[in-house]
């Protein structure tokens, strides 16, 4: 029940999370020449005899910390970063002056080996492994909290493809924690806990609810005439029994998607075994839509959830943990560098509208 052909859309969106994030939804011509070109090929194959990451290869790579299922099997490895951006030591400390701050970089860097097989990607992954995997991004959180009280928040993330910067093509992802609360995400805390004292009611469920709403009629206030009629649901891509993944309206990226829990979550580390399973299913089928329509995604995702040791009554109830999935399609251009607003070459409900026709076994 979509309206009719999908018009131009010309419009600057407003993120409701962080109204200070808005994007430039262009899908006019003009608005089109950053497209990179065709990107790298990714490696698929199955195994590298030079691969350090590969099986057989285990002593080349810096002290393994955990292995799943164990370290003579194992299906996912957690190793050292060899070049960590972040470390123990202390840096030498900085003479500064003026205007120049510095916070010590300490930390932990830690590379996730995802899978024993070399180039597979995530919609090729089992769901149990996928399971696995996330229940593994939530343990070696869960330590790394707990080994210091100076760390402030533990980003997971992962790079696919060299249009993503991977530079290790073997599958992986990477876990840095840091003495500092990376601002996009405290931007989302300060601002869902506003819209939570306006509100009562959490802005990510908020939105759940207006993606689960098939249809909505705007009337006009004067005439009482019908001024527009939307289809909400269409920025559902997948669904399950606990999880959604939906197309945000103000998507910066042309092809982001974003995973959430059903019920109110605010801490990924809360996450339960049929969670695990459940958002196992909806990672696995919404990547697979996207490499469908993208034709090989090359992607990086991250973790958002409530950071840790945050001063902060109401955040368990006001914040609601997240997966951000953005595919690369494109290079930034002078234009966003310069304005930071985000300029999308392809409307959001084209976009979930393509990725739901895919498919699926
Ligand atoms: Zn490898
Ligand atoms: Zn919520
Ligand atoms: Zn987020």
């Amino acid at each position: 029940m979509t309206e009719s052909a999908p018009k131009p859309v010309r419009e600057i969106r407003i993120n409701p999370i962080v109204p200070s994030e808005s994007v430039l939804v262009a899908t006019a011509r003009g608005m089109r020449p950053k497209k990179a070109e065709a990107p790298a090929p990714r490696d698929t194959r199955a195994h590298v005899e030079t691969c350090p990451f590969c099986t057989g290869n285990e002593h080349m790579t810096p002290p393994v910390i955990a292995s799943y299922p164990a370290e003579k099997n194992w299906e996912i490895r957690i190793v050292e970063n060899l070049y960590p951006v972040l470390g123990d030591d202390r840096s030498n400390p900085n003479l500064t002056f003026g205007l120049q701050q510095t916070i010590d970089g300490y930390g932990r860097h830690e590379v996730m080996i995802d899978h024993n097989q070399h180039g597979i990607a995530i919609h090729e992954m089992s769901e149990p492994h996928l399971a696995l995997l996330f229940g593994a991004y939530r343990d070696r959180m869960q330590q790394l909290y707990r080994s210091n009280s100076r760390l402030r928040y533990v980003l997971v993330f992962k790079n696919f493809g060299p249009a993503a910067g991977a530079s290790i093509a073997h599958t992986h992802s990477q876990v840095i924690a840091t003495p500092v609360i990376p601002d996009n995400v405290q931007a989302e805390v300060t601002n869902s806990r506003a819209f939570y004292h306006k509100n009562h009611h959490c802005i990510f469920c908020s939105l759940i609810d207006e993606a689960l709403t098939f249809e909505a009629t705007i009337y006009d206030r004067e005439s009482g005439e019908i001024r527009r009629k939307i289809n909400v649901g269409q920025y559902v891509i997948e669904r399950a029994g606990k999880f959604i993944a939906v197309k945000p309206f103000a998507s910066r990226y042309e092809w982001e998607v974003h995973i959430l829990p059903l019920q109110h979550q605010s801490d990924f580390l809360r996450i339960s075994r049929d969670d695990l399973n459940d958002l196992a299913r909806v990672m696995r089928r919404t990547m697979a839509r996207l490499d469908a329509v993208l034709g090989g995604a090359q992607y990086n995702y991250f973790l958002h959830s409530l950071p840790h040791d945050i001063q902060c009554e109401d955040c368990e109830a006001s914040y609601h943990w997240h997966l951000e999935i953005t595919p690369r399609t494109s290079i930034p251009t002078g234009f966003e560098l310069g304005s930071g607003l985000f300029v999308n070459t392809v409307a959001p409900e084209t976009a979930a509208e393509k990725l739901r026709a895919v498919q699926l076994d």
